[in-house]
């Protein structure tokens, strides 16, 4: 098998294996045990929490263990608009947000808040200053997402943050595709409100967090018992959490080179597609655009028929995210940097991980060639 999916999820790590086997079997216990084995088990947690934390440079305080990505954005949005509540009811957003924003503001659009989409470039670049041109008095929140995930392309989140924080309005960012494989340094950027998720770096599925800045006070997500400071009650999913931890520590490690490498390896295979393929267009921003992601309109054939073909040859990749691939409804992403339908139809996004070898992907060139070009 070649993957080339990385965007969709990622394989765990041995490490991370080998360190949530054990919670998995004989380290059973509940963290929340008065016994010492338990205590333990509990003290792994909380050193898991600090390592998370520390990566992005955060209070631990302010890391919530959620189950994956999906939760912490629908999370997030609950947060910001009970923290704010009485203050407003206007939400700016971006129109290339992955479906776990998207649809929770559309629930929001029906509990009566008004939803602003921002503008955005071809390339899928959030215009900031038309952005700060929406800003209104009853504005409460601004989610843009840190980077996309059917593109790549890296919005300023730095520069949004700090119109949000000047003006008074929280600012969520939905970091799920960069957590792990870009610097995230919470020190050097206003966010009241990230989401990550532990299967996109190499970490368990069913894994996330939300962090919320100290001292934002928002609605709960579970009631229940005290976990999570109280905040989304429920026995922790030790294994996944001490799986989140360790693919953090491996991240620290070797993002730098993952991202050079990947980098190299991901414009390599681009070059190529152009030379080989009359008609290629590589989609998202030349300038900001995650190391591993190739977004790639083709001349001809649609998605499906190129993904089912190249399934036939173990090439794993997917139109779009994971998410709307089968949907049948052309990229809201896509459509949104003004890509025609026609076109969006013809697109397939590669993304390469740490595992993703030059020869898999001149190998996927050369049947994407033969596919295409027919020699
Ligand atoms: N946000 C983005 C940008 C994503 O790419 C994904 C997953 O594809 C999610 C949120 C959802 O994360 P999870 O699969 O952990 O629920």
């Amino acid at each position: 098998m070649i993957y080339l999916d990385h965007a969709a999820t990622t394989k765990p790590d041995p490490e991370v294996t080998k360190t949530m086997l054990p919670f998995l079997g004989e380290q059973f216990l509940n963290p929340s045990a008065f016994y010492q084995p338990a205590v333990r088990v509990r003290v792994k947690i909380d050193d898991a929490r600090r390592e998370i934390a520390d990566f992005i440079h955060a209070d631990p305080r302010a890391i919530f263990f959620t189950s994956g990505g999906t939760e912490a954005d629908n999370w997030a949005l609950r947060i910001a608009v009970t923290a704010m509540a009485g203050k407003g009811r206007h939400i700016i957003s971006s129109p290339v947000e992955h479906p776990a924003v998207r649809n929770s503001l559309q629930y929001l659009r029906k509990l009566g808040f008004e939803i602003s989409l921002a503008e955005i470039n071809r390339e899928g670049l959030v215009d900031v200053d038309r952005l700060k041109d929406m800003i209104r008095e009853d504005t409460i929140l601004i989610s843009v997402m840190h980077a996309n995930n059917e593109i790549g392309t890296i919005e300023p989140i730095e520069e949004i943050g700090k119109l949000a924080a000047d003006r008074g309005i929280l600012f969520h960012t939905d970091a799920v595709q960069t957590f792990g494989h870009i610097p995230i340094d919470l020190r050097k950027c206003h966010i009241d409100l990230l989401s990550a998720s532990a299967h996109k770096l190499y970490g368990p599925k069913g894994m996330g967090l939300l962090y919320v800045r100290p001292g934002l006070d928002g609605e709960k997500l579970l009631y229940g018992g005290g976990q999570e400071r109280g905040m989304r009650a429920g026995t922790e999913n030790v294994p996944g959490i001490l799986g989140f931890a360790r693919a953090v520590r491996l991240a620290e490690e070797r993002m730098d080179q993952d991202s050079v490498r990947e980098m190299k390896l991901r414009d390599a295979f681009e070059k190529k597609l152009l030379e080989e393929i009359p008609g290629v267009r590589i989609n998202g921003c030349r300038q900001s655009r995650l190391p591993g992601i190739a977004s790639v309109t083709f001349p001809e054939f649609d998605a499906e028929t190129l993904l089912v073909l190249l399934d036939q040859k173990g090439i794993c990749a997917s139109a779009g995210s994971a998410c709307s691939a089968g949907a049948r409804t052309p990229s809201h992403v896509l459509a949104a940097c003004g890509i025609p339908t026609e076109e969006s139809r013809r697109t397939l996004r590669f993304s390469l991980g740490r595992e993703t070898k030059e020869e898999d992907l001149n190998y996927t060139v050369k049947v994407l060639r033969s596919i295409i070009v027919g020699e």
